[in-house]
């Protein structure tokens, strides 16, 4: 078995099995022991049965007392014991497993695993694991037990067993990085780091094992990052844009007027795109500060000098919003600029027609997603690419838009709050602009954060905001029902909701698994308002706009990070209305509405990430709690600020001595950003 080999020769993983992995991106055996485990669950000590919380997941151990019941339908039994220790006794239930009686009918100790739930009477826990007697616990005491992203079908243990056997056939003992290296920085062997990652013994050993593969996965990063900019420094300007007073013009008739932040930041690209060398910035600007009207600026005045301006956008959702309102901005005024549109799940026809108009030039504004790179376009004369939330892009995907014709101005908006000292390693000499400043009509978003107890009355609220023609989002964690993970689920949160509220309210859910044109009818029908509450995962987070939303409600907001929240919040407070925003948690513990609360006491983006750093501290690798930023695939820009300091440095010592390395290290091949 080498990494090549397809996972159909693992044993025990046929057809159908392998078609769930290739839905989750995992087709070979090397893509098996590089689909990292997003989180550990942790089997920690016991807990008095007095001290149990309720929504947490905890262990106790004591004595079975009484009898064991089995009551309810022939289709739903449910087992019934009491566990009792020298603090107190606690009800435990388990479903469909009547046979329980028999095993633990004899009596004695037991440790029990399990979630712990509110009922009518009191706590009790679900349906636990049996750890039977007692001591049995002790094997599983303080280990870490992979949990990996799922897709419906495949189980974690699927998951579980398919990895064990990758790594027993593989011959993982060849190196990636030079020991150089991995003497110098402490750094794992990659063998005992791949091992590490999936099942480690403990939580140094996991420390350890995460440190080397986020050291090479920022090093690679880093060094795709330093090849590009090697090719592209100091390009001629092939597209002088000079300054137009049309420009001036369409400012002023602007149904608003411009933020001084938004003017400075137009006239710094207009600057540069009139000067001897080629345009490479970033816009950085928090959510709301506008940063789409700046990016219709730079592309009208290439359009108005008869050049052609594409706009890349993450998603299709976010194309065709796009589209559809720089269109209308154009139209209002009467510029007779051709837009264009171009996205996957246009047909055969409406695609070639689009290519056609693109490569003859008269589509001069170009507005689409992934779709705009592929081989079959062909610009006439590209002079500016704007990508949109450029943290959603891969290094390859940039290469090829520079090679589109000449060498472009690149402009990237981005909503991600980076530091300096990060942001000049991250985008190299790349100028920055920042958008500092909101617009002034923006009332402020009134926050809070709730427990499920609230829930009934945040659908009163929702109710009355849809009676004065507002509309809602509520955010869930996940699609469907999960195995391993108990939080709220779009498909049958959405589905409960339309129930409840009737039907003179319109509930709909989308979510990341539903075609696009699906995807595409549910927001065009959003933001016409036929729709007045959307359920809907994160895909909803970037850039969406529709200032009519009031509303943004997030169910187990605990499981989120800070700074997507944030990103989340940032869907409403759009217009003119009074927003709010209802964090949903179903964790009582304090250490969770503190950092939630951070979202109360500040807007600034950047803030909330370092204060959520903060809080969890170093230490608290285990969770899901990521910042989320920028897409590495296990690095975190601000957890791991330390290790992307030293990758950097390694970066550094390599070029500078021509290691050999820098042709053996594997090729960077995530998603993180990556500026041309
Ligand atoms: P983001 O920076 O998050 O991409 P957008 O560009 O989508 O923000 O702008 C958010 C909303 O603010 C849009 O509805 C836009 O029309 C509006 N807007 C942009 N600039 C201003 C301004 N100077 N004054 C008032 N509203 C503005
Ligand atoms: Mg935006």
């Amino acid at each position: 078995m080498v990494e090549r080999t397809d996972i159909k020769e693992i044993k025990g993983i046929g057809e159908k099995t392998a078609q769930l992995f290739a839905k989750v991106g995992v087709n070979t055996v090397g893509d098996l022991i590089r689909y990292y485990p997003k989180g550990y669950d942790v089997y920690e000590e016991a807990v008095p049965v007095s001290e149990v919380e309720e929504g947490k997941v905890q262990t106790v151990s004591g004595a079975i007392s009484g009898r064991i019941q089995v009551s309810g339908s022939s289709r739903m039994q449910i087992t019934t014991l009491q566990v009792r220790d020298l603090t107190g006794s606690l009800k435990v239930v388990w479903y469909r497993m009547p046979f329980l009686r028999n095993t633990l009918g004899k009596g004695g100790t037991v440790t029990l695993r399990g979630r712990i739930a509110r009922k009518r009477n009191g706590l009790v826990m679900e349906h636990p694991e049996i750890f039977y007697p007692a001591d049995k616990y002790e094997e599983k005491l303080d280990t870490l037990q992979p949990v990996y992203g799922l897709t419906s079908g495949l189980t974690n243990g699927t998951v579980v067993k398919a990895v064990r056997q990758a790594l027993e056939h593989l011959d993982l003992t060849h190196e990636t990085l030079p020991d150089v290296l991995r003497l110098k920085y402490h750094l794992a062997e990659y063998n005992f780091a791949i091992r590490g990652i999936h099942f480690p013994q403990d939580k140094e050993n996991f420390y350890h094992a995460r440190e080397r593969l986020v050291f090479e996965e920022f090093l690679t990063f880093i060094l795709a990052l330093r090849r590009m900019r090697d090719q592209n420094e100091r390009t001629a300007n092939e597209y002088v844009i000079p300054s137009d007073l049309r420009i001036g013009t369409f400012i002023e008739k602007l149904p608003y007027r411009l933020t001084h932040a938004q003017m400075k930041v137009w006239k710094e690209i207009e600057g540069d795109m009139a000067s001897a060398t080629v345009m490479s910035r970033l816009v950085q600007g928090d959510v709301g500060s506008g940063k789409t009207v700046v990016a219709v600026l730079a592309l009208l005045s290439v359009a108005l000098n008869g050049m052609q301006g594409a706009l890349m956008a993450p998603t299709e959702v976010l194309a065709r919003q796009h589209y559809a309102s720089i269109s209308r901005m154009l139209e209002e005024q009467e510029i007779p600029v051709k837009v264009e549109l171009l996205t996957g799940s246009m047909t055969a026809k409406e695609k070639r027609r689009a290519y056609d108009r693109i490569e003859c030039g008269y589509a001069k504004i170009i507005i689409g997603t992934h779709a705009l790179i592929q081989d079959r376009v062909n610009y006439d004369n590209l002079a500016l690419v704007v990508t949109d939330e450029q943290h959603r892009f891969g290094v390859k995907q940039r290469e090829t838009f520079a090679q589109k014709g000449g060498v472009p101005h690149v402009l990237v908006m981005s909503a991600t709050p980076i530091p300096r000292t990060l942001a000049i390693i991250l985008y190299g000499d790349l100028d920055i602009s920042v958008i500092d400043e909101l617009p002034a009509n923006r009332l402020p978003i009134k926050n809070c954060v709730v427990d499920t107890g609230y829930r009934n009355t945040a659908y009163q609220f929702m109710r009355k905001q849809i009676i004065e023609g507002r509309q809602c989002y509520i955010i869930c964690p996940m699609v469907e029902e999960s195995e391993t993970l108990e939080a709220e689920n779009v498909l049958d949160y959405s589905k409960n909701l339309q129930e409840e509220l009737g039907k003179n309210i319109v509930v709909e859910c989308l979510h990341g698994r539903m075609k696009q044109t699906q995807k595409d009818d549910i927001m065009d029908r959003f933001a016409r308002n036929e729709i007045q509450i959307l359920v809907s995962t994160t895909v909803i987070e970037v850039g969406i706009d529709v200032p009519n939303a009031t509303v943004m409600m997030v169910e187990n907001a605990e499981r989120f990070g800070l700074a997507q929240l944030h990103q989340l919040r940032g869907r409403v407070g759009r217009g003119k209305y009074q927003s709010y925003c209802i964090f949903m948690t179903a964790s009582k513990a304090q250490e969770t509405k503190e950092r939630l609360d951070i979202l109360n006491h500040t807007n600034d983006g950047f803030k909330i990430a370092s204060e959520d750093l903060r809080l969890r501290g170093p230490g608290d690798l285990f969770g899901i709690r990521q910042s989320g930023l920028m897409n590495f695939r296990l690095g975190d820009i601000y957890q791991d600020a330390k290790i992307l300091q030293k990758a950097n440095e390694a970066a550094d010592y390599l070029i500078k001595e021509e290691n050999e390395w820098l042709k053996k290290i594997p090729e960077y091949e995530g998603t993180a950003s990556v500026i041309i």
